[in-house]
Parts: structure tokens; C-alpha cells; sequence
């Protein structure tokens, strides 16, 4: 495929000699991207930067600091040894065969090489591709610094994620529901191929790049699949399992992704394409964060079957090279096996349990319904729970409920639980597992405002607690508050 936008040429090529370019998605050839260069935007600047990912990724310690780095990532400056690239997939929006969709507003710059192994590099927001259909091709500046402080407070809770390195903004305008100004993220990721990517070459009869595209994935990410008798249905059984830990992930820690696409699940099972997501306040199972979703196909109690459900698209567009049905659904059955165990494990460390009683799995459930009856805030109920002990009086926790009577039934059930277990290990292992911190939207909201004039202080000091969720922070009580009133009325939607 031609690059079907006239791009203008970027300004200059320069290298960073701590970036070693190993661009092997580009190796797979045309049939899968479209070269470009990233489209300028004038006078970039700052908003947000990951020092802690520079150096992850080897980068020179001052590089996210130089202003070569800062054209290079919003897209004005080329740098020498990648090989920026627009890929194409497809894939299931809401349910609804798509067709083509592709890198719209995504440009790989290539795969470097670091100490933790391949990453590549993507600038999100970097102009039109063959793929924008009617989009511009950029992101704006609230849904840019949203994806930047998720993907770290992602990766804080020990989530799989991509990252983000930083996030620049431009005067630019670009105009959505009104006008707004433009920024690009830099995210990355060992890859970033989604199930639509298969489902594309699969649904347009491209049997060629769907065996080459899985055998890249097998040889790269799931190398022990090779081994199986059939690697690709090993391939599906193994993404059914990572999707489920996500999966497990997901819901222990009370996120909504908000547009569960096809396109938007991770070959590798990491959390991609941050938009409407959100944290839950009050703990309720049915609450949908994209107001674009006006039926709640993905509401936060939807969201393990619509992972099955978009497993099961790969699993149909991976059959031409499974060749054989029983195996395929024999493969997605992982799912439902690894799904509700990783759930169980991550259930009873938030409630600080160490050994595996069959009474777990109920006390689980009358908790999940307690916390939804009464409505409590979900992030602040775990935190406090870990200070909780059948001698206290945990007041602390009970005035999180307005049924005082359904909480000390829960309580005496909980207490004569845990009084089965050495209490020694327990609060540790709570508050390791209950974060203090999460990415309220009301906290999102807050930097995105101060952005809006400049002020970028927020976001770093964001970055900084949500890098490390678990951890105290006396300095920033008031980030682990309950929502103000006025957090209820946000709305997001798919429009960023
Ligand atoms: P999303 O819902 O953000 O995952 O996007 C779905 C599809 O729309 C992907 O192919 C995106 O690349 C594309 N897209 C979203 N926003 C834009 C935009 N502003 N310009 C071009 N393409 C976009
Ligand atoms: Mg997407």
C-alpha cells in the first residue's frame, strides 16, 4: 500500500544514540501498514514526562528533557533508524462487523531495543493515515493526558499495559463537540497488535499474512506455542489465558474500559487505547463510563463476557489456520476456566486471605453485593477493610454503609474467616493489594483544567503518587478523597 495523504516533510533527521532500532513489525512488509511521517505541529511543548520509563528504556538521562526529543515526539523531527508506519487492521465495534479501521491517528516509529527487552514506539495523535476515514488524525489535549497518567497508573497497580513516555500539547486546534487543542502521547509496548489485525487479514481472505502475522507472534511473544502440536490454536489458548488474568485484573481493581472493540483488545493481553475508562466510585456492577454506549454492552459487570465474546473473534479469524472448529472452541474454554480462578486469587488478597478455603468464593460474592447494595466507594472500602480486625470496633469501615445491619452480618462472617488464618501477614499483604490511589475522573479532570492554562502541575504530581499506588503518600491525602459531588455529572465519551 502508497501513503495516500501528502504529508509535509518532516524537518530534520537525527539520531539518539541510546536508541537501538530493530523495526521488525516493518520486516512483515506492505500488506500490513503504510509508511508516513508524522505530520508537524507547530510549537510544541511539554505536559507530561515519564523519567522513570526514559530510563527503562535506556534512554540518556536527559534526553525527555532536550528539545530534540520534544520535536521528535510530537511529530516534527524524524528520528534516524526508525521507520514510522501506519498499520492496518479491522475489527468489531459494539458488537458490528467494522471492515477496515487501521492506525487513524497512530504512527509506529519503529521497535528499540532496551534491557527489557523489544519495545516499540508509537506516537498517538501524530496526523491522518490511509486509515483516518473521517477522522483528523489527532487526539486531543483531555483524552492525551487521561491515556498518559492511565497507562502509569496501570502499570503502578501492576496491571499489563502499554506505557506512555510523554505527552506533548500544540496550540493547534482541532475541533470535536467545540473547539480544542491538539497533543500526542508516545506510548509503548513490546507490540502493539490487536485482534483486529487478524481478524482483518482473516475477513479479507488473506491467508498468507494471517499465517505470517500469527507466526510472528508465536516466534516473538508466545515462542513455547511453537511447540504444540497445532501453534495457532496454542497461540488462542494462550491469549484466552492472558486476556483472563486482564480480565481478573479489570475487575478486582473496579476499571472500565469503555470501548472493549475488537481492535481494542492487545494480542498480548495488555490494557490498549485508553478513552472513556474509568476507576469506579460508588461500587456499582452496571455502570457505564462511555456515555457513548447507550446500551451497556460495556459496562463495568459486562466486561469478562465481552473479553470471551471478542476472544472468540480471534478465535474465527485465526480457524482458517486452526482448521478444525472442536479445537478452536477447545482453545477459548481456557477462558472460562482461568478467568474466574485469577478473579478468586485476586479477591482474596484484597480481603487479605492467604489460604484457599471453599468458602471463599461465597464470602466474595456477599461482599460484591454488599458493597453494590450500599453503594460504597469501591477503592476507599478496600484500602480501609486492610486496617480491619474482628477486635476492633472498624468503625472506619462501617460508616462506609448505610445498611448498619447488613455490614455487621458481613463483618462476623469476614471475621470468623480471617480468625482461621495467622493474622501476622494480612495487613501487608491488604495493602499491597488495595491501592491507596487510582485515576479518579474527577482527578483527571482537575489536570486536564489546569492544563487547559498551562499549568502542568498536576499532572506531574499525578504521575508521581499513581506510579506508586500502594504506597502512602501523606502529602497527597487528598487524592485517596472521596469524589466531589460534581465528579457524578462528568461525561465522557468516544470523542477524543
Ligand atoms: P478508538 O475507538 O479510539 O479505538 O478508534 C477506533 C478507530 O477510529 C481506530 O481505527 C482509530 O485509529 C480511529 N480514530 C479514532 N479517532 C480518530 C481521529 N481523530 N482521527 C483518525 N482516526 C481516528
Ligand atoms: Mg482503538
Amino acid at each position: 500500500m502508497t501513503a495516500a495523504t501528502d504529508n509535509p516533510p518532516a524537518a530534520l533527521n537525527f539520531a539518539e544514540p541510546g536508541l537501538k532500532w530493530n523495526n521488525s513489525f516493518a520486516r512483515l512488509g506492505p500488506d500490513f501498514y503504510t509508511e508516513l511521517q508524522p505530520q508537524p505541529m507547530p510549537s510544541p511543548y511539554w505536559m507530561g514526562r515519564n523519567q522513570a520509563l526514559a530510563r527503562e528504556l535506556g534512554l540518556g538521562d536527559h534526553w525527555l528533557e532536550s528539545s530534540e526529543a520534544l520535536a521528535a515526539l510530537t511529530g516534527n523531527q524524524v528520528l534516524a533508524g526508525s521507520h514510522p508506519l501506519a498499520s492496518v487492521y479491522s475489527g468489531h465495534q459494539f458488537g458490528m462487523w467494522a471492515g477496515q479501521l487501521g492506525d487513524g491517528r497512530a504512527l509506529l516509529l519503529g521497535e528499540i531495543q532496551t534491557s527489557q527487552g523489544p519495545q516499540e514506539i508509537q506516537l498517538k495523535g501524530a496526523g491522518s493515515t490511509p486509515y483516518s476515514r473521517m477522522g483528523d488524525g489527532r487526539a486531543v489535549l483531555r483524552s492525551s493526558i487521561r491515556e498518559f497518567l492511565c497507562s502509569e497508573a496501570m502499570h503502578g497497580l501492576g496491571i499489563p499495559t502499554t506505557r506512555a513516555l510523554c505527552v506533548t500539547g500544540s496550540d493547534a486546534l482541532v475541533r470535536r463537540e467545540e473547539m480544542e487543542t491538539a497533543a500526542v502521547v508516545t506510548r509503548t509496548a513490546p507490540s502493539f497488535i490487536r485482534f483486529g489485525h487478524f481478524e482483518h487479514f482473516s475477513y479479507s481472505g488473506q491467508q498468507t499474512q494471517l499465517k505470517m502475522l500469527a507466526d510472528y507472534v508465536i516466534d516473538r511473544f508466545y515462542p513455547a506455542c511453537r511447540e504444540a502440536k497445532q501453534p495457532y490454536a496454542a497461540l488462542l489458548e494462550a491469549v484466552s489465558e492472558r486476556t483472563a488474568h486482564l480480565m481478573a485484573a479489570w475487575q478486582a481493581v473496579g476499571f472500565c474500559h469503555g470501548v472493549m472493540n475488537t481492535d481494542n483488545m492487545s494480542i498480548l493481553g495488555l490494557t490498549i487505547d485508553y478513552g472513556p475508562f474509568q476507576f469506579l466510585d460508588a461500587f456499582d456492577p452496571a455502570h457505564i463510563c462511555n456515555h457513548s454506549d447507550t446500551q451497556g454492552r460495556y459496562a463495568y459487570n459486562r466486561q469478562p463476557n465481552i473479553a470471551y465474546w471478542n476472544l472468540f473473534c480471534l478465535g474465527q479469524a485465526l480457524l482458517p489456520l486452526i482448521d478444525d472448529q472442536d479445537q478452536a472452541l477447545a482453545a477459548l474454554e481456557s477462558y472460562k476456566t482461568v478467568f474466574p480462578k485469577a478473579l478468586e486469587a485476586k479477591m482474596r488478597n484484597k480481603l487479605g486471605l492467604s489460604d484457599e478455603q471453599p468458602q471463599d468464593k461465597q464470602l466474595i460474592e456477599n461482599t460484591f453485593r454488599l458493597l453494590a447494595s450500599n453503594k460504597v466507594d469501591y477503592t476507599i472500602f478496600w484500602r480501609r477493610l486492610s486496617g480491619f480486625t474482628p477486635q476492633s470496633g472498624h468503625e472506619p469501615v462501617r460508616d462506609l454503609f448505610f445498611d448498619q445491619e447488613s455490614f455487621t452480618t458481613w463483618a462476623q462472617q469476614y471475621s470468623e474467616r480471617i480468625g482461621q488464618e495467622d493474622p501476622a501477614p494480612r495487613a501487608d499483604l491488604m495493602l499491597k493489594n488495595n491501592p491507596k490511589f487510582v485515576l479518579r475522573n474527577h482527578l483527571g479532570e482537575e489536570a486536564i483544567r489546569a492544563a487547559k492554562l498551562k499549568d502542568f502541575s498536576g499532572i506531574h504530581t499525578l504521575l508521581t503518587v499513581l506510579q506508586t499506588p500502594f504506597a502512602e503518600h501523606p502529602d497527597h491525602e487528598h487524592l485517596a478523597d472521596f469524589p466531589p459531588d460534581w465528579a457524578a455529572s462528568i461525561e465522557i465519551s468516544c470523542s477524543s
